[in-house]
């Protein structure tokens, strides 16, 4: 039997794709790609955006498409969020939403018809999936974490991915013990709200004793972190993560802001001010002063004035980011934003974003430049003919010319920029 996936939206959607993957593979399925005729495809959804809404859409009908006799089992948050629009949609056997994946296989071969979407409010336990770790060992994510209980104004989250639910301690170290030995070159901790990791536990289980665990083992070649809550990056998890070993934490930190706007901040239900959203970032510049600091912006948020949108603006030059994701609002039935007065156009909402990517490009290609005459490790992710191309830790893509033997993390200096590229000469390893 063959099973071919297809997978949109975050980090954590994209682990329990390789999970799922996994679970079928132990089951005797060879995975095919998504474009290949296979008796079985999943389709692993997000609903963040109406625009991913549609794309999960689009992606079901490819695969009905694509074989019409297949099982399609649509699994993530579209289908957590739609149980029943999505049911109707031809060619769909099986509605998982957002439990249940370990289950899948057996589903799967049970599916006539079902719809296994449960109330997600009502969880109470971490969903242990396996961790898939790819064939080159270079870079595994790993959740430790799922829900949200911040309810911002506008996001849809919260209603599909349902309250905290974090993996206890031991059973990460263990997760971690395994990958370890293996050798791997990055790890990626992911949540849905990383920083809310161990709320949920009995005792001091904590996202910073989960990280350096993670970081003190030897096959373990550096960490990176996902999305951090700004309003949560304090001294003390400062000071956790300045203990890190150098060059065994990825200097590069997600500080979602949302918007630059104190007002729209406040409209948004956001739990922090520009004021303490500054100051998270000056700590953790002055503890890693050469880190990429990204982020993600909504433009044209309900209610937002021309005011708003130019303080949203002159906030963002005053950060200087390394990277910024760009969205416009997209009003989500069921959250508060949805019901907010001043709903603003299509154009207006597409006007600002376009700014604001502009503006996102420029600080980028600001960040590459400023790169030049600095040494890194590069995580060698590709090799061609006596080069190779990865990423370093602050998350800058660089080539450099390279014949010797295979390493994962290899010493390089910064000479050039082409493009969004860096250009890299190998060094020494006690240059870094
Ligand atoms: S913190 Fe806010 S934006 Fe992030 S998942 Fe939770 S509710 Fe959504």
């Amino acid at each position: 039997m063959t099973v071919a996936f297809y997978t949109l939206g975050c980090k954590v959607n994209q682990q329990e794709t390789n999970s799922m993957r996994l679970l079928f593979e132990r089951a005797g399925y060879k995975t095919v790609p998504f474009e290949e005729k296979a008796d079985v495809y999943v389709v692993n959804t997000c609903t963040v955006t109406h625009v991913s809404d549609k794309k999960s859409r689009q992606h079901i009908s490819r695969a009905h498409a694509n074989n019409p006799e297949a099982i399609i089992a649509v699994v993530g948050c579209y289908a957590q969020n739609k149980p029943e629009e999505v049911g109707q949609m031809p060619g769909v056997s099986l509605v998982i939403g957002t439990q249940h994946r370990e289950q899948i296989v057996e589903l799967v071969e049970q599916a006539m018809s079902q719809n296994v979407v449960e109330d997600i409010q009502k969880a109470k336990t971490f969903e242990a999936l396996p961790v898939a770790l790819n064939v080159e060992r270079t870079r595994v994510q790993v959740k430790i974490q799922d829900g949200c209980d911040r309810y911002c104004a506008y996001c849809i989250i919260p209603y599909v991915r349902g309250p905290v639910r974090s993996c206890p301690l031991s059973d990460v170290q263990k997760t971690l013990a395994h990958l370890s030995e293996q050798n791997v070159g990055e790890l990626v901790l992911t949540g849905i709200h990383l920083m809310s990791y161990g709320k949920d536990l009995p005792g001091n289980q904590t996202l910073a004793g989960v990280i350096k665990a993670a970081a003190g083992l030897p096959g373990i070649g550096r960490v990176r972190l996902g999305s951090l809550e700004p309003a949560l990056v304090d001294d003390s998890f400062v000071e956790t993560l300045k203990e890190i070993p150098s060059n065994k934490l990825c200097e590069q930190f997600h500080l979602s802001l949302q918007s630059g706007s104190a007002c729209v901040l406040k409209r948004m239900g956001r739990r922090y001010t520009t004021v303490q959203y500054k100051e998270a970032v000056e700590r953790l510049r002055g503890a890693f002063p050469n880190c990429a600091i990204t982020t993600d912006v909504i433009a044209g948020f309900p209610g937002e004035t021309l005011e708003e949108h130019n303080e949203c603006k002159a906030f963002l030059k005053e950060i200087g980011f390394a990277r910024i994701h760009v969205f416009p609002y997209s009003r989500r039935e069921g959250t508060c934003a949805a019901e907010m007065k001043g709903q603003l156009s299509k154009q207006i909402k597409q006007l600002r974003a376009k700014e604001l990517i502009l503006l996102g490009a420029d600080m980028e290609a600001q960040f590459l430049r400023a790169q030049i005459g600095t040494n890194h490790l590069l995580l060698v992710e590709e090799r061609g003919e006596g080069m190779c191309e990865g990423y370093t830790g602050n998350y800058c893509r660089v080539r450099a010319q390279y014949k010797g033997e295979n390493v994962e993390l290899l010493p390089v200096r910064i000479v050039g920029v082409e493009g969004e590229t860096l250009i890299g000469e190998c060094i020494g390893q006690n240059k870094i």
